[in-house]
């Protein structure tokens, strides 16, 4: 017995650096359990995709639950036009992190009517202009996950993502880092950019 187990400590140790790698991928699930636990999976356990998915959509969709209701915050959306809306991230990367999406459940741009695209794409314009009013920004992320293995959170109702980012703040993927600082509360999120859209369609 006592020779099987000093073979098994061995055999542990010839795959020293593969537990390494394991110790070290492990480590930093456990960071982005803690700040996002869908991209921790997206990024690092592709095996648990479809769990993952499930997390994320318990029923229906949320966007289009957000655009059959009233604006407020208990559906984050700060702005409706006719075809398209945007909503605030509940799991932001960086305060003021907001969503530009279509009303319509549609995964796909490409099967947008010409009003509803153009109607997305200037108020995608639109939201540029609020969040660097409301928050004067280094620069902004804005994009498009477009499917789930691009990296989108729920694939089958398409939203772009801007994100105000300010020099330093390194929070874009935080791997190595412990701690992810966003400053706002989203109710202060939600109050400053319905204020700030509010405010550009006075001065229409
Ligand atoms: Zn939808």
């Amino acid at each position: 017995m006592k020779k099987k187990a000093v073979k098994k400590k061995s055999a542990g140790a010839g795959n020293k650096s593969a537990d390494a790698g394991n110790k070290s991928a492990d480590a930093s699930l456990q960071l982005n359990e803690k700040i996002w636990p869908l991209e921790k999976d997206v990024l690092f356990r592709p095996d648990r995709f479809k769990y993952v998915r499930k997390i994320v959509q318990p029923k229906g969709c949320v966007f289009c639950e957000a655009a059959k209701s009233p604006m407020s915050f208990e559906t984050l959306c700060v702005y409706q036009t006719k075809h398209s809306m945007v909503v605030l991230n509940k799991f932001p990367y960086n305060s003021g992190h907001i969503l530009v999406l279509p009303k319509r459940h549609c995964a796909d741009p490409l099967d947008l009517s010409n009003e509803e695209y153009f109607d997305l794409h200037d108020l995608l314009r639109v939201a540029l202009l609020v969040v660097r009013e409301a928050y004067q920004p280094g620069g902004v992320n804005m994009g498009l996950n477009l499917g789930a293995v691009a990296g989108a959170g729920i694939p089958d109702h398409i939203h772009y993502h801007l994100i105000p980012r300010w020099s330093g703040d390194l929070n874009f993927f935080p791997l190595v880092a412990e701690t992810k600082v966003v400053i706002e509360s989203l109710e202060m999120s939600f109050e400053r950019l319905v204020q700030c859209f509010n405010d550009l369609n006075e001065e229409k």
